[in-house]
């Protein structure tokens, strides 16, 4: 279902903002990551669920942090649909985690940085969060890049840039390439 993307709203920056300082105030632990993800709920903004990104520390690539909290969410919730609820994200999802929120029902999805934002960093798929919406039959509000600026600094700060470079060197990985524009409609 065809939809125009709408502006961010300004409860958006505040609950960017928010995400975006927590996954800084982390990047001084084990635990750091450049992507964090938040599932609010739509009417009241209330905060149900945060997350970060886990796939080193549970040894599980789908791990992403889209992923994580909206599992935990539908877990505390005791249900399979977050409608009614907004997903904040510091990084736009990559093709499995926007599947996953049109799957799980959720009403707006809202990210930081894009996508070709994190390929300077760490390797990517070139699938836009909105052209996968567009291709859907749910609705779903993607909206996007909110406080890009703060998100892309989780990628850029001394302490990731060295995190980053060690993972890629036990996974055996390639340089980074250079930026590459996400694609489709
Ligand atoms: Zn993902």
């Amino acid at each position: 279902m065809a939809q125009t993307p709408k502006r961010p709203t300004p409860e958006d920056e505040v609950f960017m903002k928010s995400l975006a300082d927590f996954a800084h105030r982390e990047l001084a632990t084990d635990r750091r990551s450049p992507f964090a993800s938040d599932v609010v709920e739509t009417s009241t903004g209330k905060l149900v669920m945060r997350r970060l990104n886990g796939v080193r520390i549970e040894n599980d690539p789908s791990s992403h942090a889209e992923v994580r909290v909206m599992r935990a969410a539908c877990k505390k919730l005791k249900t399979t649909s977050l409608k009614g609820h907004t997903l904040y994200t510091t990084c736009e999802p990559c093709p499995m985690c926007m599947a996953m929120a049109l799957w799980a029902g959720i009403d707006r999805v809202v990210f930081g940085s894009t996508i070709s934002d994190a390929s300077r960093h760490c390797a990517q798929i070139y699938v836009p969060a909105k052209t996968l919406q567009r291709k859907s039959d749910m609705d779903c509000e993607v909206v996007g890049p909110v406080l890009r600026r703060e998100c892309v600094a989780l990628f850029e700060d001394p302490r990731m840039l060295s995190a980053m470079a060690l993972w890629k060197k036990s996974r055996g990985g390639k340089p980074a390439k250079p930026a590459r524009r996400a694609s489709g409609s």
